[in-house]
């Protein structure tokens, strides 16, 4: 036996055919004897399609006088009045006054079996026996009797002899088990924001971070973070800052890859204010190299300078840097942002994942435009 590979997924032996066989005699051996005197035909009935290579290996087996007959159940639909959302499809003959065996492939919840036996019922059955090849007992909480339980089987999805995973698998003879390796979750995703002061970095990043489950990495609160928490880093940080120094680059890529290491069930990161050079944006490919992700996109926000220029002079009105509001000092400060965050563009335009958004709308139209790139 081998893995199997089914559209996406992989599967791996689960449960050899000879044991079914085994555990199909003893099935049907406990049925002989209850049946074994019955005066009355009963039908056996096939639960389709999962139950078509179980209900031939039972049928041959059973040695008193009975029918066969076959029955699909719909989907959900409608709510009927005895609060069953499904129909019975193709009954192949009258059951009115009959005893039926139905026979299932597996029992999960048991909503369908117990859906079953209720319409079966209401469709004039005078008895409903229950046989199922599988049976998951951890998770069927119903009251319903399963009469005759071939195998029982742990809360897994498996496929195989009948049993499908999405229409395919149903010809092998063994049953497989989803391969636990191919259920791993999807990559994290790396995101960049970028754009001038005053473009809306902040309040797009907390509505991005919000939507996507992404943790928002901002190097201002990381710093502040590992300073408050006294770590190594934090205090490595805090002396230079004390000595009017600037961090260098290794001190805010080791916080990064302490934050990108803190975090493994986030589904990305958002980096915000982060790279600010084009040295910064290599090492940040090496660390996210090194943990087998990259960066999947640079957002970037575009606003005209006319426009960043109100922005950062209204902003500094309002917080009263009566230095800020000189022409010259705003000016400098966009030269600076054009000849520092070009290159960063360029170098992850070569890499085809730079995309810019136009940012002067209102926030939820920049918002819904950031969304279509994610
Ligand atoms: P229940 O209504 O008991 O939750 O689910 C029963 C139905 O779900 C079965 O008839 C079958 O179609 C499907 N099912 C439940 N568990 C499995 C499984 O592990 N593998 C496959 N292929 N189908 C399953
Ligand atoms: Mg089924």
């Amino acid at each position: 036996m081998e893995r199997i590979h089914l559209k996406d997924k992989y599967f791996v032996p689960y449960i050899p055919y000879e044991r079914l066989e085994k555990a199909i005699d003893d099935v049907a051996e406990r049925i002989n004897h209850d049946f074994k005197n019955f005066d009355g035909i009963p039908i056996v009935l096939c639960v389709l399609n999962g139950s078509i290579l179980f209900t031939g290996e039972l049928m041959k087996r059973l040695n008193f006088p009975c029918e066969f007959s076959s029955v699909r159940l719909s989907s959900y639909e409608g709510t009927l009045s005895t609060g069953i959302t499904r129909k019975v499809l193709g009954l192949t003959s009258s059951i009115k006054g009959r005893t039926i065996i139905v026979v299932e492939d597996i029992v999960d919840t048991g909503k369908t079996i117990t859906d079953l036996y209720a319409l079966l019922l209401d469709a004039g059955a005078e008895d409903v026996k229950i046989c199922t090849m599988l049976l998951k007992p951890e998770v069927y909480k119903k009251d319903l009797k399963l009469d005759y339980v071939a195998m029982e089987i742990e809360n897994r999805f498996i496929v195989g002899f009948g049993l499908d995973y999405d229409q395919l698998g149903r010809n092998y003879k063994d049953i497989y088990i989803l391969d636990k390796r191919t259920e791993e979750k999807a990559p994290m995703k790396h995101y960049l924001i970028f754009g001038p002061p005053g473009a809306g970095k902040g309040t797009q990043a907390a509505k991005l971070v919000e939507r996507f489950g992404l943790r928002h990495v901002s190097t201002g609160d990381l710093l502040r973070r590992q300073i408050a928490e006294g770590t190594e880093l934090g205090l490595k940080a805090k002396h230079l800052i004390d000595q009017g120094l600037l961090v260098p680059d290794e001190v805010v890529e080791g916080m990064i890859a302490a934050e990108l290491d803190a975090n493994p069930d986030v589904k990305g990161f958002l980096f915000d204010g982060f790279p600010r050079t084009t040295a910064q944006a290599e090492h940040l490919d090496t660390i996210l190299a090194d943990r087998g992700r990259k960066v999947d996109a640079v957002l970037s926000l575009a606003i005209p300078d006319e426009m960043v220029f109100e922005r950062i002079r209204h902003r500094a009105q309002i917080e009263n840097r009566a230095d800020d509001t000189k022409p010259e000092v705003i000016q400098n400060r966009i030269d600076t942002y054009h000849a520092k965050t070009e290159p960063i563009a360029a170098f992850y335009k070569d890499k085809g994942v730079y995309q810019e958004v136009d940012g002067t709308g209102t926030i939820d139209e920049v918002f819904e435009k950031l969304c279509a790139l994610m």
